[in-house]
């Protein structure tokens, strides 16, 4: 199925099911009354067959290019549908599943696409978030399983997860401890990543909450738990491969997801300050700094740089489809995606303060949610700070430090 063809299809099915799709343009403002919409609105899709396209025939899809699932997240988006959690997993975890472990990916993955499981990534710890690499949840080999002790923090929507991407250490604590350090460093090697079920005994899921007043991240506890081998994704010690592919996904079809609803959120945002498509008024009255043409140029910026991110994120996207893992320069599409995203909500604080601030309704919420959430867009993923390093060393060829 070509793109095209595609887009087509799956437009005129949302014409034809526009009844249908209405309860998912205006969601519940929990987060518990949004999975379960969200989930109810994969199911749908699912059922109509379209979540099954740009997953391979072997694995329960029905084939085609991965560049499919942007079509289809584009098109929703378009529509005033959000994109349900799983996709955001769907696209970081789902790939790197199929690619380093197509057994477990053959009864996982179809299960993952219906809306049966969620998944999530355990991979940041207290002590290992920038510096993954460091990370002590330690996995010891007792013949036909691992023993898993530790914990990880900030993984998003862990207490509705069915299973879990986990990075364990598995190499020797001297290999950790190895001094000298050319790359690949010997803490790199020791690294193994387990398809681990959350309900096995020994795990514990505490919820966090963040500014927004939502659990949207929790902790995890690993006590004694117990993982047989064949839960392996990759190689023993080669944890590391899974996950650099899984953060290069993160760049590609996540990002391309993000502008596609950041795309929508700014056409809601000129709409609710009386401008934007289909308004009379070309330049929105009430956008930062009251005057036209500040008003004008702010718009124009906010659309400037999600159009800098698409183009950006559609270039990681094609490669990965290729099969190609992208290098540093992916760096760049998350440093743009968070600074699109924080210009635009900046401009909703200034443009429906009112709402943002003090507002009650299921809008106001949503705006409120998505300016906090912002906040975060620098942080998850790996931060800006260190996305900017990446560019300076490998793409500028900057001195470190
Ligand atoms: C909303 C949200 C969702 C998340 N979801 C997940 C998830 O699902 N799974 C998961 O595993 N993790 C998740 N995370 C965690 C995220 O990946 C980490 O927060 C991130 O990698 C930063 O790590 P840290 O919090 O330990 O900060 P630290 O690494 O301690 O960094 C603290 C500050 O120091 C700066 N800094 C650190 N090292 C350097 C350096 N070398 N040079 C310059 N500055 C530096 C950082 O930029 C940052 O500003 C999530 C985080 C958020 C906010």
């Amino acid at each position: 199925m070509d793109l095209a063809t595609f887009r087509a299809d799956f437009g005129r099915w949302m014409t034809d099911h526009a009844a249908e799709l209405e309860r998912f343009q205006r969601l519940p403002t929990d987060l518990d009354g949004q999975f379960a919409v969200l989930g109810d609105l994969q199911r749908v899709l699912f059922d109509a067959g379209w979540l099954r396209w740009g997953w391979p025939e072997a694995l329960g899809g029905l084939g085609g290019s991965s560049l499919l699932r942007g079509v289809l997240s584009e098109e929703l988006a378009a529509a005033g549908c959000p994109p349900p959690f799983s996709f955001g997993m769907m696209e970081v975890l789902a790939p790197a599943v199929v690619r380093f472990a197509p057994e477990i990916a053959s009864w996982a993955l179809p299960a993952l696409l219906r809306g049966g499981e969620a998944w999530c990534q355990g991979f940041s710890e207290p002590e290992a978030g920038s510096d993954l690499a460091s990370l002590r949840l330690r996995a010891v080999d007792e013949g036909s399983a691992f023993r898993v002790n530790g914990q990880k923090v900030w993984t998003s929507w862990a207490q509705y997860a069915t299973r879990c991407i986990l990075l364990a250490r598995t190499g020797t604590a001297e290999e950790a401890r190895e001094p000298h350090l050319p790359p690949p460093r010997q803490d790199h090697r020791g690294i193994t990543a387990l398809f681990v079920d959350m309900d096995s005994p020994g795990v514990t899921v505490r919820p966090l909450r963040a500014m927004s007043g939502d659990a949207e991240f929790a902790e995890m506890f690993f006590d004694d738990v117990m993982v047989p081998k064949e839960r392996v994704i990759g190689s023993v010690g080669g944890g590391w491969a899974v996950t650099m592919y899984v953060l290069s996904c993160e760049r590609g079809a996540v990002a391309w997801q993000r502008q596609a609803w950041m795309h929508r959120r700014l056409a809601d945002l000129l709409a609710a300050a009386g401008g934007g498509p289909g308004s009379e008024r070309a330049v929105p009255e009430k956008v930062p700094g009251k005057a036209a043409e500040k008003a004008a140029a702010w718009a124009g910026e906010a659309f400037a740089n999600l159009y800098a991110l698409r183009l950006a994120s559609r270039r990681t996207f094609r490669r990965l489809d290729s099969g190609e893992i992208p290098g540093p320069d992916a760096s760049i599409d998350k440093i743009l995606m968070a600074s699109a995203e924080q210009f635009l909500f900046d401009g909703a604080l200034e443009i429906v303060p009112e709402a943002l601030l003090t507002g009650d309704d299921a809008d106001a919420r949503t705006w409120r949610t998505d300016y906090f959430y912002s906040r975060a867009a620098t942080i998850y993923g790996g931060t800006s700070e260190i996305q900017r390093n990446i560019v300076a060393e490998h793409l500028l060829g900057l001195p470190r430090g």
